[in-house]
């Protein structure tokens, strides 16, 4: 089974078991199970030695019965239909659980970037935005940055679908350059996001995050803006950290802003000045307070989950535990902050981003902080009042929230015609 299939039978398991808890219609249920629509597209590009290769590019929407779809696009070799699908699902059920007026959607090309130069990646970008065209736009769907594309991806992206519109257009997508109407503070938000639902948690159980010992698996936007705002504003240790090439501790606490200059010159935080290193897995094994996975999903499988030594895990990246590593996590009583909570910081300021360029106006860091604060804040609560009621983990009590306000709003919608 590809890594794809597995994560797609995590979301559907995660489906079932919410719809079991809310009693959900047989049919509303086999609705949430499928994706509205699935667009799967041949990308072809001429390299820079002049010859043609040809990638897939897929684009999924979930469900759209709660706004316009919204969706990161991630460009990864083993990138598939499956795996679409599923971060698609997430998508939606983040979007309401931090109450966005969006849907879920998610695309990919399945590509390896690092060998690709950068005018073969604006030539990829263009011609899958050009081959998704027709299903994409600021009030139907949304794209925005995930693994492996960025700003500029995001800017490419804009300017071909105004090239093709014949309109600027910069509403189309998120995650873009300030200067062409991002929002102040999309870059960090994601991991914003992940520390201040952590910060809570903590502040649930009576502890504070100054000091506190944090492992973070991946060092790339959500791992290394996790790190830094933990270190700057919080005052914590970040002790161990890892990239695709391996991982480093330090007992004594890693500065993020020397582990990212050294990650820039050589490539990776391997080798890092001081550190001792950690083989790929053990970064998630180290005893710690708070573990952040922010590489990729189904890192936390039953083997590691057994090994695990933390107290606190904040998931950063999508679909980072296997439903058998959060069964584990469970009987070991080992607190889980779900990623349609946690890291759904990102698609929050890229909804601030999208209003703001609806509007025509640009907030203020201030602004968009604060206003991320208190949905981040407000769907801690919620998700901590369902899995009370519930009597089950937080991620259950996720998982009940967004499904039963998807349904809801499928309810309300009736089945045209
Ligand atoms: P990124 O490409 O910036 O970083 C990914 C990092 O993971 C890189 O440092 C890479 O070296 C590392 N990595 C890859 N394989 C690894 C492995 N086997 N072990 C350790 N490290 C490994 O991507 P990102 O934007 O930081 O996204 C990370 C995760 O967070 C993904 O699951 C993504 O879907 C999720 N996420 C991202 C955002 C966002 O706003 N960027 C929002 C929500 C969720």
């Amino acid at each position: 089974m590809s890594s794809g299939a597995v994560f797609l039978n995590t979301a559907l398991l995660m489906l079932k078991e919410a719809a079991e808890y809310l009693n959900l219609d047989p049919g509303l249920h086999e609705i949430l199970k499928r994706p509205k629509r699935t667009v799967i597209v041949s990308v072809p590009i001429k390299t820079d030695k002049g010859e043609t290769k040809v990638f897939t590019g897929i684009r999924v929407q979930h469900s759209n019965a709660r706004g316009p779809y919204k969706g990161g696009v991630r460009y990864y070799p083993s990138v598939d239909v499956e795996e679409v699908t599923a971060l698609a699902m997430l998508m939606t059920w983040k979007c309401a659980v931090v109450d966005l007026p969006y849907g879920g959607a998610k695309g990919g090309v399945a590509c390896d970037p690092k060998s690709l130069s950068k005018s073969e990646l604006e030539r990829v970008t263009r011609r899958y935005t050009s081959m998704i065209y027709d299903v994409i736009g600021p009030y139907i769907d949304i794209p925005g940055p995930d693994v492996y594309t960025d700003a500029q991806t995001m800017a490419w992206m804009v300017d071909t679908y105004s090239m093709l519109r014949g309109v600027f257009t910069p509403e189309v997508a998120t995650g873009k350059p300030i200067s062409l109407y991002g929002s102040l503070g999309r870059l960090d938000a994601t991991s914003r996001g992940v520390v201040i639902t952590a910060r809570e948690f903590f502040k649930s159980v009576g502890k504070p995050l100054k000091d506190a010992k944090v492992a973070i698996q991946g060092f790339g936007n959500v791992g290394y803006n996790a790190a830094k705002i933990l270190h700057d504003e919080y005052g914590a240790k970040i002790i161990a950290v890892s990239d695709s090439k391996g991982g480093i501790y330090n007992s004594e606490g890693l500065n993020p802003h020397k582990v990212i200059e050294h990650k820039n010159k050589t490539g990776s935080v391997v080798g890092f000045p001081g550190s001792k290193p950690l083989a790929a897995d053990e970064v998630l094994t180290v005893k710690c307070d708070l573990l952040i996975p922010a590489a990729l999903e189904n890192a936390i499988n039953k083997q590691v989950a057994e090994r695990i030594d933390a107290a606190v895990i904040a998931e950063g990246a999508n679909g980072p535990t296997t439903p058998d590593g959060d069964k584990v996590l469970q009987e070991r009583k080992i607190a889980v902050v779900p990623d349609i909570l946690s890291n759904a910081g990102g698609v929050t300021v890229s909804y601030l981003e999208w209003v703001q360029n609806l509007k025509r106006e640009t907030w203020t860091i201030e602004e968009v902080h604060s206003k991320l604060e208190a949905k981040m804040v407000r769907g801690f609560k919620d998700v901590n009042e369902r899995a009370k009621k519930y009597e089950v983990p937080m991620r259950q009590g996720a998982m009940i929230l967004a499904v039963e306000k998807v349904a809801e709003a499928i309810n309300y919608q009736g089945i045209w015609p």
